[in-house]
């Protein structure tokens, strides 16, 4: 049995755990930080992340012409949040204090620690509904040079220098099974070692065990998205309709919710659990790294959007609008999937695929790289066009009859007319001559080229689906992709954890994804886009100066 002390024990190494930890650190606390992963891991699920971060009114903006205020964003997160339950009191207190950080301090902060980000602020979520309704009324998705790996060099590096010099030290495969929340004390396995590469499935054998005992105990263990058996318990069938028989995983199964369970079976509140954030547009990854590993496309504007039925669906279900009345709409079908139908023109500017590994010329930092992939190439960037060829879900056809039958080849059970797929999408084409227009998806598509980012770099020049200019046609099966919890520990403003009945659990905290990413549910029913790694930065940061 191996035995710990130390004044602060972290459980969870991914952003959330390392920022907490580092900051408990430099503040002269003695940390353990343990994860079940092995180094390689450091860093979770933030690693593989895109790096886009929520912040307001910051110098990118201002270059880009956006003109965003605290008021503006926090209109857009309460529209977007739609609070509505008592146990809500932390959850908005938590928003609040996020949206004073987001248009505070957050980016002088990280710029000190040496984060840049990309000049095109991106405009994720734009709601597409009522103004003061769910969305982004401007852009604010801050890509960070260098995506999610840019996010966690600098933590990782003052750990590894915190850890060197004997403040910090690291538990790798040490996997948490029992919490005594009130001694502030966890026991568990030691892991059989694992080479296996960042994100892929390691073993679960336990060579031996351990406990550790600490002053404080902070939880950052990442939310459930990669349990599918437990997405499915926690579905809101009565907002979302009934949950996906198949899905893909946008998460590492690490992302298991293991230690939520036990924090809650050991006195823990939790709350919110049925608020999820799970995406439309996944596709299953040719070239997998951990089990049935799904990416999300990050699309622009212009792509259509059928249903499982062959219905173009309307606003607003468009792409990168609103994702859960998306969600909602696709599975009133009674099935799992939806269609993407666009041209290569449209992919070639539109569609990002979210994932470091799958940027990387973003990833790579280097400005170089990115004008080589995206301005100067005539086809997509070389991931996008390695899905087109290998992956499961592309089809590619120079009519639109001859796609449609390759569509109906990928899902024979519900097969779509190709004459009701032509009669639609001409519609839609006669729209591009006609300078009114009374289609949804035309006005969005000229109103995001009023804006200069989504001309340059992710809007293609409005042009007829059937172009043959433009083409070859593409079809896209997209499949629901599991990802974010934004339920999970209570905790209040202080990243202290509640008990089921709201008292303070002393010395117990809980930041990240495993807290809803603040108070239990910071977000409410609807997220804003990069207020994720956002609010592990900010809640790690809380409880890491607070214990
Ligand atoms: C592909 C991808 C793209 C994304 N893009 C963005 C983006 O652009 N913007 C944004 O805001 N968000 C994005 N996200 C979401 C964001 O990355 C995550 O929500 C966030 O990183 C979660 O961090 P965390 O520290 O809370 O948890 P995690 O990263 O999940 O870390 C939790 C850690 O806890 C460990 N652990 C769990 N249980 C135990 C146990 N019992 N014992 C020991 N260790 C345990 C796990 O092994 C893991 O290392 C993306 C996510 C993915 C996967």
């Amino acid at each position: 049995m191996q035995r710990y002390r130390a004044d602060v024990i972290v459980v969870g190494a991914g952003l959330a755990g390392l920022v907490a930890a580092v900051e408990a650190a430099d503040r002269g606390r003695s940390v353990l930080l343990l994860d079940q992963e092995g180094p390689q891991s450091l860093g979770g699920q933030a690693f593989w992340s895109l790096g886009g971060l929520f912040m307001v009114d910051t110098p990118e903006q201002r270059r880009m012409k956006i003109r965003d205020s605290r008021e503006l964003a926090a209109q857009d997160w309460y529209g977007s949040a739609g609070f509505d339950r008592a146990e809500d009191a932390n959850p908005r207190a938590v928003a609040d204090a996020y949206l004073d950080f987001a248009a505070g301090e957050m980016r002088d902060w990280l710029s000190g620690l040496g984060m840049r980000w990309f000049p095109v602020v991106g405009w994720a979520e734009r709601g597409g509904a009522l103004a003061h309704g769910h969305g982004n009324s401007v852009p604010r998705f801050h890509l960070t040079w260098g995506t999610g790996p840019g996010v966690i060099a600098p933590f990782v590096a003052r750990a590894e220098a915190l850890a060197k010099s004997g403040a910090l030290t690291f538990g790798f495969r040490h996997r948490v099974t029992e919490l005594d929340l009130k001694a502030r004390r966890v026991a568990g396995q030691v892991l059989v070692e694992s080479d296996a590469p960042r994100g892929v499935s390691t073993s679960r054998e336990a060579i031996g065990a351990f406990e550790a005992e600490g002053q404080a105990l902070i939880l950052t263990s990442g939310g459930i998205g990669g349990d599918h058996d437990k997405v499915r318990r926690h579905w809101p069938v009565e907002r979302l309709g009934a949950a996906p028989k198949r899905m893909v995983s946008g998460v590492p199964d690490y992302v298991d919710g293991q230690l939520q369970g036990l924090a809650e079976a050991a006195g823990a509140g939790v709350i919110n659990g049925d608020r999820m954030w799970h995406y439309c547009e996944g596709i299953q990854n040719w070239d997998p790294i951990w089990p049935n590993h799904g990416i999300r496309i990050l699309p622009g504007p212009s792509s259509l959007w059928f249903d499982a039925k062959g219905q173009r669906m309307e606003a607003p279900c468009l792409p990168g609008f609103d994702t859960l009345a998306t969600l909602r709409r696709i599975l009133s079908t009674g099935e799992d999937h939806s269609w993407f139908i666009l041209t290569q023109a449209i992919i070639k500017k539109e569609f990002a695929l979210s994932g470091s590994e799958q940027n990387p010329d973003f990833t790579s930092g280097k400005w170089g790289e990115v004008i080589k992939a995206r301005i100067l190439n005539k086809a997509a960037t070389a991931p996008v066009e390695a899905f087109k060829e290998h992956g499961a879900d592309f089809v590619v056809a120079d009519t639109l009859e001859a796609l449609v039958e390759g569509m109906n080849r990928l899902e024979p059970q519900s097969p779509l007319d190709p004459a009701r797929i032509r009669a639609q999408v001409e519609a839609r084409d006669r729209e591009m001559e006609n300078p009114f227009t009374k289609d949804a998806q035309v006005t969005a598509i000229h109103g995001a080229r009023r804006y200069l980012g989504d001309r340059l770099v992710r809007t293609a020049k409005p042009h007829r689906i059937l172009d043959p200019k433009a083409g070859p046609l593409i079809a896209v099966r997209l499949n629901i992709l599991t990802r974010k919890s934004l339920g999970g520990l209570h905790t209040d403003v202080k990243a202290r954890v509640l008990d089921a009945r709201g008292e303070v659990i002393e010395g117990v905290y809980a930041a990240g994804e495993v807290a809803g990413f603040g108070g239990g549910g910071y977000h409410g029913y609807n997220a804003l886009e990069g207020t994720f790694l956002g609010g592990c930065l900010f809640t790690g940061r809380v409880a890491g100066r607070e214990v």
